[in-house]
């Protein structure tokens, strides 16, 4: 910093004016940001760097000096706050939290011993909203907007059931809760689905969803998207209920309206250390939250001590928000590989340069279809934003090198596998291949599918060998597996076979030999899931035994009618390493914890 010269640290401050506002500007106002939270922090923390070595060199139009983004530009009426709108300071490391701490106590010239007890809770990726409560009656939503100024959103709260219209209990005349309106991830997926399905807008992140569902001049637009609330403060209030933040908090909570259920209060005994566990604790628990977060906020418990630190600038001294790494990165797109599904689609499937995305390492994106492929305008060697959206399969969001020379990606007309022609029907977005039963790709997946869990459920006819006997001409199809005990020499003369297992394996196909009706039709494609299904029973009932194999029936199963679940089958390889892909390929390693089935069986891969 010291080598910078006045000029070019002048300079450098206007760049990061208007590049922040810009940025800015993307976020708040139209929901659509360019770049990672941790990309636009980067660029604040430049600006609070040189700001900080140039005092006289601090712009009146500093970022410093502004919160989030002017409402003059919304089509929504404006509310003035009668007590701003504040932002958090950001803390990235233990070491941040731990000068954070030593600065409140510098502040208050407490002892190197006295205890200074924190809240904390997990800091929801929402958009942040104030709820101006009169006699206990709700007079007036707004948005922060730049903090002073935000959007008048009361009609449009009014949809949101988390928000209460009358509060119960002992309520001060005038009280204003703030918190954070928000999509849970599930509802995120849902929507961009839809909105996917109708040719819609669709969000980037649940953030985006919740920010552009909110604040729509068509409060019905609001109602009819998932949106919840959380309570974290509060504004201008006639009376405090209580004299530390927990206190308050819990009186808020008293009145009818959610709070985080990691909320805690750490009485300051553990120091640092138990602000650094706590933060731990939630780090962990966070891929399995229904809710996206971006961190864990510390607030000094004490009332009386918040008033004494005040502020600093857009920011209260006696709060921190200790943010979590990226889930978001860069890297290349190596290469686009093609797996064909048991019912012949053909979906493409991202190779990248290995790059940690909030903590996991990802190799894999899916790339979905060939629209989407031309959508993000995508090809080999470029550079990509990959982003882990809800936590389940990794996406890619961005290309930033669309002007790089390079040709465009031409996705196969002919499949891979088979090489029969691959087409898509009118109107449908999927390329299938069109060899059906001569496509081996299709003829394994079809057998893997047959013997999975949800179907037959054959033990010890796993994956591997469903390639490996498919490859030696044993099966090929269903009914084959039961014709497998004629091979039992053969079997036991492959590596890897003993007298034990091949008699195990055997055994569990006899077991089989008269299936459930419903498993049976769910393996044979027919249905989708008997579990949801039975009622389609009726017309099978009947015939459904083993004897339907090779029957029209059967054939017909393997047609699209298990669209769905042919899909669900392929995104769970896809998401699930070590599982093959595509007959006789490694599997795609897209390398997930926590994958959550269900997200997919519904359909809600975002
Ligand atoms: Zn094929």
């Amino acid at each position: 910093m010291s080598e910078l010269s006045e000029a070019d640290a002048a300079n450098e401050l206007m760049r990061l004016a208007k590049q922040i506002a810009h940025h800015d500007r993307l976020y708040h106002a139209e929901d659509a940001p360019e770049i990672t939270d941790q990309e636009y922090d980067a660029l604040v923390r430049r600006n609070a760097e040189l700001e900080a070595a140039f005092p006289d060199l601090v712009r009146a139009d500093s970022p410093s000096r502004k919160v989030g983004h002017s409402a003059a530009a919304s089509p929504l009426s404006k509310v003035t706050h009668s007590v701003r709108m504040m932002s958090l300071d950001n803390g990235f490391s233990g070491e941040e939290v731990g000068e954070w701490l030593a600065r409140v106590r510098r502040f208050l010239s407490l002892g190197e011993s006295e205890p200074i007890a924190v809240t904390a809770e997990d800091k929801i990726d929402g958009l942040s909203c104030s709820l101006r409560y009169e006699k206990g009656v709700l007079a007036q939503a707004a948005t922060r907007g730049d903090g002073q100024v935000g959007e008048d959103v009361t009609s449009n709260v009014r949809h949101i059931p988390d928000i209460p219209e009358k509060l119960t209990g002992d309520i001060p005349e005038i009280f204003e809760v703030r918190g954070e309106v928000y999509m849970a991830k599930q509802d995120f997926t849902a929507l961009n689905a839809a909105q996917h399905e109708a040719g819609g807008k669709l969000f980037a992140n649940p953030r985006n969803a919740a920010a552009g569902s909110l604040r729509q001049k068509d409060a019905n637009v609001t109602a009819a998207r998932p949106l919840k609330f959380w309570a974290h403060g509060w504004g201008a209030a006639s009376a405090v209920a209580g004299e530390t933040q927990e206190e308050v908090v819990r009186a808020i909570e008293s009145w009818g309206f959610p709070v985080s259920p990691h909320f805690v209060r750490l009485d300051g005994e553990g120091g640092l250390d138990a602000l650094l566990a706590h933060y731990e604790t939630i780090g962990t628990a966070r891929p399995d939250m229904p809710y996206e977060i971006d961190g864990v906020v510390y607030k000094v418990d004490r009332l009386d001590w918040q008033a004494r630190l005040g502020s600093v600038g857009k920011a209260p001294r006696w709060a921190l928000a200790h943010k979590f790494p990226a889930e978001r990165a860069e890297t290349t797109l190596e290469s686009i590989d093609i797996q064909v599904g048991r019912t012949g689609k053909l979906t493409p499937v991202g190779r990248l340069a290995p790059v940690l995305v909030g903590g996991v390492t990802v190799t894999n994106v899916t790339l979905h279809n060939r629209d989407e492929i031309a959508r993000l305008g995508v090809r080999p060697g470029d550079r990509v934003v990959v982003q882990r959206a809800g936590d389940v399969i990794p996406q890619l969001v961005e290309n930033l090198t669309p002007d790089a020379e390079r040709e465009p990606y031409v996705f196969p007309d002919h499949c891979p596998e088979c090489g029969s022609e691959a087409v898509a029907e009118e109107g449908e977005v999927d390329v299938r291949c069109t060899g059906g039963l001569i496509c081996p790709a299709q003829r394994t997946e079809r057998l893997k599918h047959f013997v999975s869990r949800g179907a037959l459920d054959i033990d010890g006819l796993g994956e591997k060998t469903i390639d490996q006997f498919f490859a030696l001409g044993w099966l090929e199809s269903p009914a084959d597996i039961f014709r497998l005990k004629g091979r039992r020499a053969d079997i036991l003369a492959l590596d890897g076979w003993k007298e034990k297992s091949v008699d195990n394996l055997l055994a569990s196909i006899e077991a089989r030999r008269e299936p459930d009706a419903a498993r049976l039709l769910f393996g044979l494609g027919i249905i989708q899931s008997f579990e949801q299904n039975r009622w389609q029973f009726g017309e099978f009932e009947t015939g459904a035994h083993a004897g339907l194999v090779g029957t029209a029936t059967y054939q017909r199963g393997f047609g699209a009618i298990a669209e769905n679940e042919a899909e669900r089958v392929q995104q769970d390889r896809l998401a699930r390493p070590g599982l093959p892909g595509k007959h006789a390929e490694p599997a795609p390693e897209i390398e997930i914890e926590r994958f959550d089935q269900h997200d997919i069986a519904d359909g809600k891969t975002g």
